[in-house]
């Protein structure tokens, strides 16, 4: 995979888990959400979204804090310890400081008050996207784009990509060599 800095958020959150125990919230959300190209799966309550996550780890969740059973803080906590690479947003009528600290401290990655725009929706799933994934790839993606080779002499080199091409002077050896275009 190539790590692209411009790639839109929709790439990287195509599915999205809802979940909301209120169903007029929750199919407006919907609606709105498919609207604008995600897919998207309902849930009511922890033990749907669960049974949701394992079946198909979703690109991104949405999760409100009031819930029948297992509440929504619960929830992050269960899920972030499951995968903490898969970002989470709470969207919730609960406007305390103290409610959004501990949806962070639980590893949540966003956290939104109702009645909320819908472009100031959109916009915040786009960035946390973005934002996850390029956390959790960005280390892995330089890594990846290191280039390896060996002179004559035998002493190895990993230098990065952008070095493609260009000559160098083998330190040990004093050949010139070139940096392979391709490992
Ligand atoms: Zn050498």
């Amino acid at each position: 995979m190539i790590f692209d800095p411009n790639i839109s958020a929709n790439a990287v959150a195509h599915h999205i888990l809802v979940v909301d125990d209120d169903p007029a919230s929750a199919d407006s959300l919907k609606a709105l959400l498919e609207t604008n190209g995600f897919r998207v799966q309902l849930a009511k309550d922890g033990g749907q979204a669960h049974s949701a996550f394992r079946m198909r780890r979703p690109d991104f969740v949405i999760t409100d804090l009031i819930l029948p059973g297992e509440n929504g803080y619960e929830l992050i906590d269960r899920m972030k310890r499951s995968d903490e690479t898969v970002p989470v947003l709470v969207l919730t009528a609960i406007a305390l400081d103290e409610s959004k600290a501990l949806t962070e401290r639980l590893g949540a990655d966003g956290y939104i008050t109702k009645p909320v725009a819908a472009n100031v929706l959109l916009e915040e799933i786009q960035t946390i996207a973005q934002r996850v994934w390029e956390r959790t790839h960005l280390d892995q993606q330089k890594e990846e784009k290191r280039i390896r080779f060996n002179c004559r002499c035998g002493k190895k080199f990993k230098v990065s990509h952008v070095h493609r091409g260009r000559t160098l002077t083998c330190p040990d050896c004093g050949e010139p060599l070139i940096v392979p275009r391709y490992e």
